[in-house]
């Protein structure tokens, strides 16, 4: 334990966010640098408990009170050693996860939990500053070869633990840049996209082979990877939008969100998006339907392009500012989250319900009519709360319903689940033998930290697959 005391002595401290009118004109991340003496600090805050609750919050089972103890002691090598044994990329978590294990420290009990996040980012940037984080590669190889389709963070963890296990790993991908959603969906204000790279950069000199533009099950066929390759782990996530099918929807302008997000961190990359393709919110009363992380990029995204105005509907009622009791410590907190998007502005509304759109004689949105509604599970629309609201770009931002269903599933004739994403069992096996999935493709939209566990786990069952036994570590 770093200072006994701590916790008594020092309170909860976390890095500014930039100025919102600094940041709203550029994409570059949100938070401003935090001093070495404040993080040790917040490191002594942790009371290395005897059952530290933290573990039960973090999908990747990060060792956590150790690396708090070693920061405060200034011994940062360790630390990021202690940290990389178990999560390939904390950089990315450092930065996005919503950390369910800050809501599951025992210190939140009465007090604000440790910085957990923080200090997890910190010990990994000062790694690679350091030049601490180097390639891995194995001392042997095994000759056995393997397929990962997908790049996100799912298909990353996997292919790094394979190839560290001394296989030969390709990784498939239909996009022309590796990194899943980390790429094309989290904004760039939330995760700059060089981090991505020089881990490529990394994955390639331990032997991972990336392909891009590769669409497995349309461009690439399925059995020519089943013919060459050991074993196919499926990474390829949840994209199947949730629609809203109301009349209307069929107007231009009106767009999942994951048309427009992609497009934002395309330009912040340098890209030239065609204007017949162009889907900008610049001077437009945009609205935005889903009161959730999506739906909280896209705000961000419309401010840094300048709408005209932003609204964001949500059709559940507003959850309480502080923890709900239905949700206890350390569960997740059912509670109001205030993104750093919505700080920047804009307007949220709960309990709406859209019915309809509406447009002009060339086909383009112009309103949107919605009703106010009742709590869950009946959401009853409440009579005379009719409304309409101006708007020239409608983003649809109401979640996921799983893996995209045809192409490379259907090809394979794997099971899906009840839920519709695709079904492994223990070992990670797909219904097909040789064939693994993890991530989001196996347990619908969920977060980066989940899809880098599952990538270790399923890397761990494929070894054990291809060799009888396996020494990663999952
Ligand atoms: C807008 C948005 C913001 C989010 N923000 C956060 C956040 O802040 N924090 C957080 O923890 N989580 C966030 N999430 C969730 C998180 O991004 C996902 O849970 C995570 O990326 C899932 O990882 P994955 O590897 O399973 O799949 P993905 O990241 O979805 O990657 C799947 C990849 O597979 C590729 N692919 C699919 N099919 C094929 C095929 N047949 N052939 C070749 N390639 C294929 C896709 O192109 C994609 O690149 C967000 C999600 C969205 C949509
Ligand atoms: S629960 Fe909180 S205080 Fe306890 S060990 Fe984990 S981080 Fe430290």
């Amino acid at each position: 334990m770093g200072k006994v005391t701590g916790f008594m002595e020092f309170t909860r401290e976390t890095p500014e966010r930039r100025p919102v009118a600094e940041r709203i004109n550029d994409w570059f991340e949100i938070y401003q640098d935090f001093p070495e003496e404040k993080l040790r600090t917040q490191g002594a805050r942790c009371m290395d408990c005897g059952v530290p609750f933290c573990h039960t919050g973090c999908p990747v089972t990060n060792i956590i009170p150790d690396w708090n103890d070693l920061v405060y002691r200034g011994r940062w090598r360790e630390a990021s050693r202690i940290l990389h044994s178990t999560n390939n990329f904390p950089e990315f978590t450092g930065r996005i996860c919503p950390a369910p294990c800050e809501a599951a420290c025992v210190l939140g009990i009465n007090e604000p939990p440790v910085t957990i996040k923080n200090i997890e980012k910190a010990i990994v940037d000062r790694a690679w500053d350091e030049g601490w984080v180097k390639p891995e590669p194995p001392s042997t190889k095994t000759g056995k070869r393997v397929a990962v389709i997908g790049s996100g963070p799912a298909g990353l963890a996997a292919a790094q633990q394979l190839a560290r296990a001394g296989h030969d790993v390709t990784v498939f991908e239909k996009a022309d840049r590796i990194g899943g959603l980390l790429r094309y969906g989290i904004p760039n204000f939330k995760m700059e996209k060089h981090l991505i790279d020089r881990r490529i950069k990394q994955m390639s000199a331990e032997g991972v082979e990336f392909v891009v533009n590769a669409h497995v099950g349309v461009s690439v066929a399925v059995a020519d990877l089943r013919r060459q390759y050991d074993a196919l782990v499926l990474a390829g996530g949840a994209e199947q939008p949730r629609d809203l099918k109301v009349p209307g929807r069929e107007l231009k302008g009106v767009h999942f969100a994951m048309d427009f997000l992609p497009q934002g961190n395309r330009r912040a990359l340098g890209d030239i998006v065609p204007e017949s393709e162009a889907i900008l919110a610049t001077g437009k009363r945009v609205v935005i339907i889903g009161g959730g992380d999506t739906g909280a990029d896209c705000l961000g995204t419309s401010h840094r392009q300048k709408a005209l105005s932003v609204t964001q509907f949500e059709l559940l009622p507003m959850p309480p500012e502080q923890r709900s009791p239905s949700t206890p410590w350390p569960l997740w907190p059912m509670q109001l989250r205030v993104e750093s998007s919505h700080e920047e502005g804009g307007i949220r509304e709960w309990s709406v319900s859209t019915v309809a759109f509406s447009g002009d004689a060339e086909g383009n949105v112009k309103k949107l009519h919605a009703i106010r509604v009742g709590p869950p599970p009946k959401f009853e629309a409440i009579a005379g709360s009719e409304f309409e609201m101006d708007a020239d770009l409608v983003l649809l931002a109401m979640g996921f319903t799983g893996p995209v269903r045809g192409g490379l599933i259907e090809q394979l004739g794997i099971e899906l689940d009840q839920r519709g994403n695709v079904n492994a069992g223990a070992n990670w096996m797909t219904s097909v033998e040789g064939v693994f999935a993890a991530g989001d493709v196996r347990r619908g939209q969920s977060l980066v930290v989940w899809a880098i566990a599952e990538g270790r786990k399923c890397a761990r069952a494929v070894d054990e697959f291809l060799m009888g036994s396996s020494e990663l570590a999952a």
